[in-house]
């Protein structure tokens, strides 16, 4: 029987489904064992188990939901899986390779060479496509397919797993997280457990729903959060976010607040430079006044261009001098330096040119 939920059975479920397949119930600890410490995704691979068991699952089980269909390493390591998935949710849709298969995309991405101790960070999706709609983004051109499962997002840490080990993860792939909460907060509660990558080590990036991130309060959200905003210009970022156009950045500030209220810990604002949209000084002085006075950071990335974008890379003098500015106004910037980029660039791209 096939069982791509596998990831997500609880202990008791997980000894049980094993024992179906031939199996003593501790070879189920052992298996999940393999699979996410380990990051083994052949049976036959998995020593600790009796040769007969991984004849069985290698016949017969689904461990991991969907299969890679591409994978592209760039020079510097980093590399990008594209999943394909049934197009209904869990095990029992089979995946055909038709160009109509669901996609998402996981991205692995090494240590920085100069700083090895830091570990490798897993990128993760949430979606198959996305509802908000950014036009800069290859991930929302296609609109939104479906919500991921749970197992389907430990599923791509596992998969990552078995590049090598990880030490972070951001949720930064195809889709808004906070759009699927649940499924989510399960499959981290999951990796948390079985490949110690709690809170601290964990950052979702979200739009900022205000609503949402209220919600998502009451539970003591176990990650770092970070906000796409883009701008301080209501009428832009309702351009840029077009599910956000409602939606005030004085709203979403004050949500970012009571979160760090709440958390103890700093948001992070993201802002995708684009060319001559909201890379200019007075846009720059704009998200400084926004900002002025928070105890938070802001991560500048220059976009990754996306093919047929009416949009294009800042300058370089430009990048350096919106830095500068938030700098000089007290605010912490960094610059995010693309990883992987002549591999498919934004993330969302491979899925988006199959
Ligand atoms: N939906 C969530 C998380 C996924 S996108 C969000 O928007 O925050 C993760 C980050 O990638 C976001 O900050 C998003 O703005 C950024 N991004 C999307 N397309 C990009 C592109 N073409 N170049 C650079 N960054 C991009
Ligand atoms: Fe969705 Fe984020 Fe892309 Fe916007 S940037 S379309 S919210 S994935």
């Amino acid at each position: 029987m096939a069982s791509a939920e596998f990831l997500t059975l609880s202990p008791e479920e997980c000894a049980e489904r094993i024992s179906a397949w031939g199996g003593k119930p501790f070879h189920g600890r052992i298996l999940r064992r393999e699979l996410m410490q380990r990051g083994v995704l052949d049976p036959m691979e998995m020593t600790g188990l009796p040769l007969a068991l991984r004849e069985r699952l290698a016949a017969d089980a689904q461990l991991l939901p969907g299969r890679e269909l591409r994978r592209v390493v760039a020079r510097d390591g980093t590399t990008r899986l594209l999943i394909a998935l049934g197009e209904e949710e869990g095990p029992s849709e089979p995946v055909s390779d038709d160009a109509n298969a669901l996609t998402v995309e996981a991205v692995h991405i090494p240590a920085k060479a100069r700083d090895p101790e830091s570990g490798a960070t897993l990128c993760v999706s949430t979606q198959a496509g996305c509802p908000v709609g950014c036009p800069f983004c290859a991930s929302g051109r296609l609109g939104l397919a479906r919500n991921l499962s749970a197992a389907e997002i430990v599923g791509q840490f596992v998969r990552g797993r078995a590049l090598g080990p990880l030490r972070r993860c951001v949720v930064m792939g195809i889709g808004e997280p906070f759009l699927n909460l649940p499924a989510l907060l399960e499959a981290l509660a999951i990796v948390r457990e079985e490949m110690g990558i709690g809170g601290r080590k964990t950052t979702v990036s979200t739009v900022g729903f205000p609503d949402l991130l209220d919600r998502a309060l009451r539970d003591k959200p176990p990650f770092q959060l970070a906000i796409s905003l883009h701008t301080a210009d209501d009428d832009l970022r309702g351009q840029l976010v077009p599910a956000m156009a409602d939606i005030s950045i004085a709203e979403v500030l004050s949500a970012g607040d009571r979160w760090f209220e709440a958390t103890g810990r700093e948001v992070t604002y993201e802002i995708v430079l684009l060319e001559g949209v909201n890379d200019s000084p007075s846009q720059a002085d704009l998200l400084a006044r926004a900002l002025g006075g928070r105890r938070c950071s802001v991560n500048l990335i220059p976009f990754n261009s996306v093919s047929d974008s009416e949009y294009r890379y800042p300058s370089p003098q430009n990048v350096t001098a919106f830095a500068e500015y938030l700098g000089q106004a007290g605010l912490t910037a960094t610059v995010r330096r693309p990883r992987g980029q002549e591999v498919g660039a934004a993330c969302g791209q491979l899925r988006l040119n199959r």
